[in-house]
């Protein structure tokens, strides 16, 4: 019988022909070379927390979860390998178990480490580069069944295309990451005018090891982020003030909102004004991999563009200005965070001091006039969207802005001739496989 699949947000589906679970990296090459034989497609997923159909297909799709192993770890150099599959809540555990750490994490910990590297999933900090970037060597298993072990030192290209390919050169069934001794992040969380918050953000975002902010529409009040690293021990806060934070006030109060929102859509406003009421100074001071992480259970979908430092405020205020003109119901807060620029060929902070600017709709409500217009905006800046959040990019708009599209392509002509690891997506956003249609790209 056909197994459906959906993706986190509820809004991707596909009928996979064959659901294949490895749990090695043989078992692995297994699948690709059975699915190879029969001519179908093959596309890898790890936790199906893109917004975008980049993990779907109709032919085999390979499901990491059982490969979810520590390799080794080096603590010496700082070094661990992991199957692509494991999930980072589980690697941050067990990291910290070595007195290790990731340099840097997203505000979830839901995501597979391949999956998250395969479409740059960042943080925030303006010194600190994606996921992808912590990144020295991974394992890719190719559609001959071959295992390519890439690295600075081995193939750099590959390498470079490897580390962002939204799944399209092959299943990625291991990597090693470089990571940095244990810390302390001290949260502190303050809501400014928003005035103010967006004259400073450059300074901001300079000035603090991480620095973001979320902001409502039709409000005029920031809530700022900032979050201070240290090897000093961490002064966790009790149990029960993290529950009514981020169970009561962060999920039931906003997932209770958002549906009076779809409810009663005139009422967005009102409604936004009230939870920007209920923002208030709070501070954790945890191990950095438990501060990073959120709990989401307001479902919601999400755009997100990597735009140039310097055009934040300007960005931010024009999104803004969209929603009020419109009076679109947007119930969630825009969310803008920074990043140092990194060499992976897709990445979307490739050689470009970024910030990202997400905005999102409550799952149920109608959300693409909106996001098509913050697109026409991000166009203006250059914007290159976030790979695992919806957007309306082709590879015809997209490959202007990326400086080495071209040596990407030629990697995955190398790597993928026969388009065995191509999706509908992929198709759309990177166009043709075929080396001899890469002349129309
Ligand atoms: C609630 C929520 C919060 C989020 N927060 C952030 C955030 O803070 N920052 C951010 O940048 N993003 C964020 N995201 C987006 C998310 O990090 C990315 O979409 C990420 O790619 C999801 O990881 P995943 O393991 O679920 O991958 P999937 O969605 O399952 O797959 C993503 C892509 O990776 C490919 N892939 C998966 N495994 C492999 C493999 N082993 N080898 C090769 N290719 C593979 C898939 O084919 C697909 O193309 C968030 C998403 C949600 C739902």
């Amino acid at each position: 019988m056909t197994e459906l699949w959906t993706n986190w947000a509820g809004d991707q589906r596909c009928a996979p022909s064959t659901v294949e679970r490895p749990r090695s990296e043989q078992q692995l090459i297994g699948a690709v070379l059975r699915a190879v034989a029969r001519g179908e497609a093959v596309r890898a997923v790890g936790s199906g927390h893109s917004f975008t159909d980049c993990a779907c297909t109709d032919g085999v799709l390979i499901d990491m979860s059982g490969m979810q192993r520590v390799l080794s770890v080096d603590q010496a150099s700082g070094r661990a390998t992991v199957e692509g599959g494991i999930k980072l809540d589980a690697l941050g555990s067990q990291l910290a178990r070595h007195g290790l750490a990731l340099e840097n994490q997203g505000d979830i910990d839901r995501q597979s480490i391949a999956g998250a590297i395969a479409t740059a999933t960042h943080g925030t900090g303006a010194r600190l580069a994606n996921l992808s970037a912590q990144i020295v060597g991974l394992r890719l298993v190719t559609a001959s069944g071959d295992v390519m072990e890439l690295s600075g030192e081995s193939d750099h290209d590959a390498f470079l295309a490897a580390r962002v390919s939204l799944g399209a050169l092959g299943v990625v069934s291991a990597v090693t990451i470089q990571c940095v001794p244990l810390y302390t992040l001290r949260r502190r969380d303050v809501p400014a005018p928003l005035s103010d918050t967006l004259a400073g953000v450059e300074e901001q975002a300079e000035d603090n090891d991480h620095f973001e902010f979320f902001v409502f529409p039709y409000t005029q009040i920031a809530l700022t982020r900032r979050m201070r690293r240290g090897a000093e021990l961490p002064t966790p806060p009790p149990g029960w003030k993290r529950y009514l934070q981020e169970e009561l006030i962060e999920n039931w109060a906003l997932g209770l909102t958002c549906r009076l929102g779809r409810g009663l859509p005139r009422a967005v406003p009102r409604l936004n004004r009230l939870l920007a009421g209920t923002m208030s100074v709070s501070e954790v001071s945890d191990r950095a991999y438990k501060v990073y992480a959120t709990v989401r259970r307001v479902r919601f979908t999400e755009m997100e563009y990597a735009i140039p430092r310097a055009r934040a405020s300007a960005a931010v205020e024009r999104v803004l200005a969209l929603v009020e003109r419109r009076r679109l119901p947007i119930l969630f807060p825009l969310e803008v965070r920074f990043s140092a620029p990194d060499d992976a060929l897709l990445s979307p902070a490739h050689a470009r001091e970024t910030c990202y600017v997400a905005v999102h709709q409550f799952q149920g409500m109608e959300y693409e006039a909106f996001f098509r217009g913050v697109e026409e905006i991000m166009d203006g800046y250059g914007g290159r969207p976030h790979w695992g959040k919806r957007h309306y990019q082709s590879a015809a708009t997209l490959r202007e802005r990326y400086p080495q599209w071209d040596r990407f392509q030629a990697i995955r002509d190398r790597l993928d001739p026969g388009g065995t690891f191509a999706n509908d997506y992929t198709r759309r956003v990177l166009g043709p496989v075929s080396p001899d249609a890469a002349v129309d790209r």
